[in-house]
């Protein structure tokens, strides 16, 4: 462990001694100049948002073209045409996409509601990086219904309001954008950001970007500059800075005309937001909402540990991006398997949060305090990220959870470098300590993972240790007591538009590890291939054997296999159907799983429709039987941009049964106004009559 610090400690140095410029990407970008930046105009002039160019002002605008293609052809021109225009007022930045098409009626987009997943509609993005961080980015999507989506620094759940127009022509389809500075976090004294752009070309089922280096076409540190902002006068205090206050109040009404909770319940708080400075917004909630009304049930794989399921709580959610460094547990494939200390589930029902988030400097920074007063139980979270121009980052995360009769401390220290021709090889490394005054929960982890990446290979090494009793208070660590090395090889091949696919690759993976009395702990071994058709048919298959010990469950280790092989048909065209086939051994029995799933979208966007069947048949060691079946139905009626109505039947039956039936209406706007008005019980195992209303209202002064 202590070698581990060493690490740590001297990649955080080797990232601070290497800060550089920016290197442009190695393919050829039209429209930026030498210094790979391009300056926005200013202008008093702000054009009208309608998606019609025919402000004089838009000639005086910046002008960006020449987008290439990251799939399927990386490099290569795309085959429709993007052009950008950028400018600003002292409120806002203003952008133009004129994108190319064949026919209007080429354009394939389903989606009409704000924030939702937009999967394979026709669409352009911008990318902004506001803290010049290189790691993370703003994103503002609009599909060519003009249905849009944020996100910040990865946080989807962010929302804001900004300004969009969409208008359909013959042979071209325009989007403009107005983004105010006061919804963005910023340093006013670092007026260069980074940008960059997407388009995604629904007929030839086409990813294309702006300003790349093709090894790395998602790499914010590749991205150009953006300067010329007028970010001086934008002070908290000013009048552009329009958003000062934000009081979120929401209620919630529940009515159940049967079960063991007959009757009448509520709930009521006040969650809100004070962005005291351009780059800095403090949080407070009393009363936090803890009504859960909507909720899916487990899927129906086996599972030998305890599930991640992701906090949906507001408080929790808004402004995650800042702590996912003490957090990482909560970041895809990464949770459970890195050092981490913070779970936002572990946290209970509390009276009063705090939290502060922001950026200083190239840092991004976070902390969070809740409190229980009944119980005078009191959390203290602390986050804190950093990069060093282009060449690394390192984090830092603190956790203080004090209750009743002991304490629970503990830090995480981590870091990441990129090196070698083209950035190819990088390192990275984590260490985090916990110290408790309950001996179980009393140690430490800590990795080390090495890796090489170009446009064809990904390659990495890791070594992980956990010790056995690194089990912080409010982290996510399903296991504990291993130290394992792990191989991760893939390989990708891109058609060059001759061959019958459009993309094809495979992947395998090795990893062996033993518990820190030497005992067997894990020895895993895995094959994935996958395979594009040019129709955008994909099929994929997977073989995985993994001998692993479960000693909470038993002394002997389990011998699990799995095969499995999945069709996904019909890409982007409204009737899509994915079907899949598993089979092998878990729990010393057999299994086969099999699964369909069939999606329609009315191309105009106003009717969706879901079914879904999966069933899982296991034989146990001792010849005992089980087959679990869930079946799902899900019909929704988009009334408009903001307002949708669900109907929805759920059945799961063989393990535990469920038979649930519920219709809800629901407004989400980005103003932040909510109302969800749900007959039924989507939480109940059967159906039962329920009348739940929520509503959150927002104040803005
Ligand atoms: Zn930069």
């Amino acid at each position: 462990m202590r070698c581990l610090v060493i690490i740590v400690v001297s990649l955080c140095l080797l990232a601070m001694t290497q800060v550089r410029a920016h290197e442009r990407p190695s393919i050829e970008v039209f429209g930026v100049n030498e210094n790979f930046e391009v300056v926005v105009p200013l202008t008093d002039e702000a054009p009208k948002v309608d998606g019609r160019l025919d402000e004089p002002v838009w000639e005086k605008a910046a002008k960006v073209l020449g987008f290439r293609q990251i799939s399927p052809h990386l490099g290569q021109p795309a085959t429709q045409d993007t052009t950008v225009y950028i400018l600003t007022t002292t409120e806002k930045l203003f952008f133009a996409f004129r994108c190319a098409v064949r026919s209007r009626n080429a354009i394939r987009a389903y989606e009409t509601r704000y924030d939702a997943q937009m999967r394979r509609d026709e669409r352009v993005t911008i990318f902004l990086d506001t803290l010049h961080t290189h790691d993370r980015a703003y994103s503002f999507t609009v599909n060519a219904r003009g249905a849009k989506a944020d996100e910040r620094f990865g946080n989807s759940d962010w929302d804001a309001q900004w300004e969009e127009a969409v208008q359909v022509n013959e042979n071209e389809w325009i989007a403009e954008i107005a983004i105010p500075y006061s919804i963005l976090t910023f340093d006013p004294n670092r007026p260069e950001w980074g940008i960059n752009f997407g388009r995604y070309v629904s007929e030839t089922d086409e990813w294309t970007s702006w300003a790349f280096e093709p090894e790395r076409p998602f790499d914010m540190r590749y991205s150009p500059h953006l300067v010329g902002l007028p970010l001086k006068g934008q002070k908290a205090n000013s009048d552009n800075f329009v958003k000062r206050w934000l009081l979120k109040t929401f209620s919630v009404a529940d009515y159940r005309l049967d079960g063991g909770d007959k009757g009448i319940g509520n709930n009521y708080g006040i969650d809100g937001e004070w962005t005291f400075r351009p780059n800095l917004a403090l949080r407070f909630v009393f009363k936090p909402d803890f009504s859960e009304i909507e909720e899916a049930f487990e899927s129906i794989d086996v599972s030998y540990v305890e599930q991640f399921i992701p906090d949906r709580r507001e408080f929790f959610v808004q402004g995650s991006e800042f702590f996912s460094e003490v957090a990482v547990a909560g970041e895809g494939w990464r949770r459970g398997s890195e050092p981490s200390l913070f779970y936002s589930r572990r946290i209970g029902k509390f009276d009063l949060g705090t939290k502060l988030t922001g950026a200083l400097g190239s840092s991004r920074l976070g902390f969070l305090s809740t409190h229980n007063l009944d119980d005078s139980e009191h959390t203290f979270v602390f986050n804190f990220a950093r990069t060093f121009g282009t060449r690394g980052r390192a984090y830092f995360g603190y956790v203080d959870a004090l209750r009743s009769n002991n304490f629970n401390r503990g830090f995480v220290l981590g870091g990441e470098t990129n090196f070698g021709y083209r950035n190819r090889f990088w390192f990275r490394s984590s260490y985090a300590r916990h110290f408790s005054s309950e001996n179980k929960r009393d140690g430490g982890a800590g990795l080390i993972r090495f890796g090489y990446g170009d446009e064809r290979w990904f390659v990495s090494l890791g070594y992980t240790s956990f010790s056995p009793n690194f089990r912080p208070l409010l982290s996510y660590t399903p296991r504990t007591d291993f130290k394992r090395w792990s191989v991760f090889v893939h390989r990708n091949f891109r058609s060059k538009g001759t061959e019958f696919y459009r993309n094809a690759g495979f992947s395998v993976n090795w990893s062996k590890g033993e518990t820190f009395s030497g005992k067997f702990f894990e020895q895993n071994y895995g094959l994935n291939l996958w395979l594009e058709f040019k129709d955008q048919t994909e099929i994929s298959l997977g073989w995985n054997r993994n001998k692993h010990a479960e000693y909470h469950i038993r002394e002997e280790p389990f011998n699990d296999k799995s095969f499995w092989f999945s069709l996904d048909l019909g890409g982007n065209k409204p009737l899509r159907a994915d079907l899949s086939y598993g089979f092998g051994r878990a729990f010393d029995g057999r299994y086969t799983q099999p699964r369909i799933a069939i999606r329609w979208d009315k191309p105009d966007g106003s009717w969706r429709v879901r079914l879904e069947w999966s069933q899982r048949h296991q034989t146990y060691g001792g010849g005992t039987k089980q087959t679990v079946r869930s079946h799902e139905f899900n019909i929704t009626r988009v009334l408009s941009r903001d307002k949708w109505l669900v109907l929805r039947y759920y059945n799961r039956g063989g393990d535990y049964s469920v038979k649930n039936f519920a219709l809800s209406f629901r407004i989400r706007r980005e103003t932040g106004e909510e109302l969800f008005l749900i007959l039924g019980d989507p939480q109940a195992t059967k159906t039962r009559s329920r009348i739940a209303v929520k509503w959150i209202f927002p104040f803005r002064f």
